[in-house]
């Protein structure tokens, strides 16, 4: 980071001379949000025609593959570069069989849009809690999610979205060694110049409440403690996110976003690395529930939030906010 040169004192240096006209405080501004820094969320669900409103999360749905592809359609119409995909099998089981079946809600969103709108880029979660009947990221054995068994599942999962033709696979389980785990796998099935974005350091966290009423993955026992990071620590994150860059990771994230902005200001310093985070759902409902209430200026908010993730070193914004922003960012050009 440029250090700051010491500045002259008042009155020889006014530092209001640059805010006061709109024209130079543009010329001077430091960070720019750009809609090629977004990636837009997606829940897929089996079936047809289905456009599902999620409750807590006015504006963001579950949709059937036909209406991804509408949608799809609109958010590259809008300038908005990608997509990660999030799947709702019409049927879970133990072991989250949906997730790597070849015919799954992901893999055909994927080939459905691919064919209709080559110009987006795909990525894929690739987790197992949307997938189970327990909810939970992987393997359950007694009271224990247990590691290398999910993780092979995992790979399996990655595998099967890179054949539907993915252009990216995005593991968020947490578990130790998966990143370099699906590296081995893509490379040897043909798959080398496929990236990773890895949610490297991600967090146990309340923000995620929304997202599972959306992705229908509340665990039906205990919580995700045992693999998803203490929000008390940073100095763990770095070990994360070293680690999986050691395994292969393309692109290092930290989830959530906002109340972690400074542990993504260090990932960025320290790894220079492309970096992502993700603005997840509960900050997306926070900000919706008081707009709602008219106890915020809702998209002033909005934009203020994703400039401050842009300042604290994410190059790419996961933000169910992303087709608003684009419209406010096309208004202000
Ligand atoms: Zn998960």
């Amino acid at each position: 980071m440029d250090t700051v040169s010491s500045t002259t004192a008042f009155p020889t240096s006014r530092l209001r001379r640059t805010r006061m006209t709109d024209v130079l405080r543009s010329m001077v501004r430091e960070t720019e949000l750009s809609k090629g820094d977004f990636i837009f969320p997606l829940f897929v669900v089996s079936g047809k025609g289905i456009r599902h409103e999620i409750s807590s999360m006015p504006g963001v749905f579950q949709l059937s593959v036909d209406q991804i592809v509408r949608e799809c359609a609109d958010v590259h119409a809008l300038g908005i570069p990608a997509v990660i995909f999030f799947g709702i099998p019409g049927r879970k089981d133990e072991v989250g069989s949906g997730a790597y079946d070849d015919h799954g809600v992901v893999q055909e969103a994927i080939r459905a849009v691919k064919k209709e709108v080559p110009g987006l880029f795909l990525i894929t979660d690739v987790c197992l809690c949307e997938y189970t009947s327990h909810g939970h990221c992987g393997i359950v054995r007694g009271d224990q999610i247990v590691n290398d068994e999910s993780v092979a599942l995992l790979v399996r999962e990655a595998l099967s979205h890179a054949r539907a033709g993915a252009d990216m696979v995005a593991p968020s389980d947490m578990f130790d060694g998966r990143v370099g785990a699906i590296r081995a796998a893509l490379d040897e099935g043909g798959f080398s110049n496929l990236p990773i974005m890895s949610y490297a350091a991600k967090y146990a966290s309340g923000f995620y409440g929304p997202f599972r009423e959306a992705a229908g993955s509340t665990p039906k026992f205990g919580d995700r403690r045992s693999h998803q990071m203490d929000p008390a620590n940073t100095n763990e994150a770095l070990r994360e996110v070293a680690q999986d860059i050691q395994e292969g990771a393309d692109i290092v994230m930290v989830k959530p976003a906002l109340s972690y902005l400074d542990v993504l200001y260090r990932v960025k310093q320290q790894f220079g690395m492309p970096t992502a985070a993700y603005n997840v759902s509960g900050e997306y409902s926070l900000v919706k529930a008081a707009a709602g209430k008219g106890w915020v200026d809702g998209e002033r908010v909005m934009m203020e939030m994703l400039i401050s993730i842009k300042r604290a070193g994410a190059d790419l914004i996961l933000t169910y906010f992303a087709k608003e922003a684009a419209q406010v960012l096309d208004r202000q050009r």
